[in-house]
């Protein structure tokens, strides 16, 4: 059985024309998918006979709220979804000036093993679907009755490791009869897969690349991220080169800073040599909590020390707002969960 929103939108006109449907049908069918219907039955303006074909090939994929936690600090909103096969995994709803966004999963767990991340504990169970991805937001939205602006890809996963799922899900949250989310308004997040990086540069969406950067040279980065051994920092930071070229579009570089471990003045320095006369962004993000992780942040003042100096050297730098820190919905933060443990 296909699951409709895993089509793209010329996708689901031949597979609608397929069975015998008007074209007309696939823009109707399109716009109630994306609305959160959850039933055939639901389409209104489709015949009974209609709905009653297509429930024979195909079905519409639903996410359950398992779980919703509301901070009380800054009303940041934490979703435990349940996938269809009893899977949990989890995307949080941030509240800015301009609007709502979303930072959403793109797996069931990671296998990518960075030692000061939740959601790599574990490892990987499965990819989500690209109706799974999608429906993250669909379903947040239809909750909270407001419409999402802003996505990021940010949350338990790494989407380029899920790449073809994850491009399918680019297109269709764009698609004008979707949600209509412009491409300026997505980030995604890589651990920094080089060859992936590589083929999305080709795709050319005007997305924003955040890459987890963390360390300013491979003896820091391999102590810290398994993914380092195979695509140490220098062919890490040609391939952002390359992709900045190709699309023109800005580079944001996460840096989680741990107490210790990438904090210190010379690490600064470095990192500050490193990326001189890229056009980039550098995110600091003050070390997240992990309870079986004994990482810790530097105080108030050595972390803005840490982004004085990157500024001081001409770069752009600044702190990540912490959200959501009383439900642990912070980056690094989220983590799969099976049926027991919801
Ligand atoms: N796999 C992708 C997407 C995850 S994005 C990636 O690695 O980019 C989540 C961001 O939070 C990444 O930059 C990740 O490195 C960072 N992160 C993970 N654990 C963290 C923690 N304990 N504190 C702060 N940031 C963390």
């Amino acid at each position: 059985m296909i699951d409709l929103k895993d089509l793209e939108y010329h996708e689901l006109q031949t597979f609608l024309t397929e069975q015998g449907e008007p074209k007309f049908r696939a823009k109707q069918i399109f716009s109630w998918l994306y609305k959160g219907v959850e039933h055939f039955s639901e389409m209104t303006n489709l015949s009974k006979q209609t709905r009653e074909r297509l429930e024979q090939v195909c079905f519409v994929s639903t996410l359950k709220i398992r779980k919703k936690l509301v901070s009380e600090i800054d009303g940041t909103v934490k979703y435990l979804f349940e996938l269809e096969d009893g899977n949990c995994i989890e995307s949080v709803v941030m509240r800015y000036k301009h609007g709502l966004s979303i930072c959403i999963s793109s797996q069931v767990g990671c296998r990518m093993g960075c030692n000061f991340c939740a959601s790599t504990i574990g490892g990987r169970l499965r990819n989500l679907t690209t109706g799974e991805i999608i429906n993250q937001i669909i379903f947040a939205q239809k909750d909270l009755g407001e419409r999402i602006s802003n996505v990021v890809m940010m949350g338990i996963g790494e989407p380029l490791d899920n790449y073809e799922n994850v491009v399918r899900f680019l297109k269709n949250v764009n698609h004008p009869e979707g949600l209509g989310i412009g491409y300026r308004h997505i980030s995604l997040s890589t651990c920094g897969l080089v060859d992936k990086i590589r083929q999305l540069a080709e795709e050319d969406f005007p997305i924003t690349l955040s890459v987890s950067l963390h360390a300013p040279n491979n003896e820091i980065r391999n102590s810290m991220m398994p993914v380092n051994q195979k695509y140490p920092v220098e062919e890490l930071l040609a391939a952002c080169r390359d992709y900045l070229e190709k699309t023109g579009r800005r580079i944001s570089f996460e840096y989680a800073l741990i107490h210790g471990v990438n904090d210190r003045d010379r690490d600064a320095r470095e990192l500050a040599q490193r990326l001189r006369g890229m056009l980039c962004h550098i995110n600091l993000i003050p070390v997240n909590p992990v309870k079986e992780r004994n990482y810790q942040k530097g105080t108030e003042q050595e972390i803005r020390r840490f982004q004085k100096l990157l500024t001081d050297l001409g770069m752009n730098a600044t702190v990540r707002r912490e959200l959501g820190s009383d439900i642990s919905a912070s980056c690094g933060q989220l983590r799969k969960q099976s049926m027991e443990e919801a």
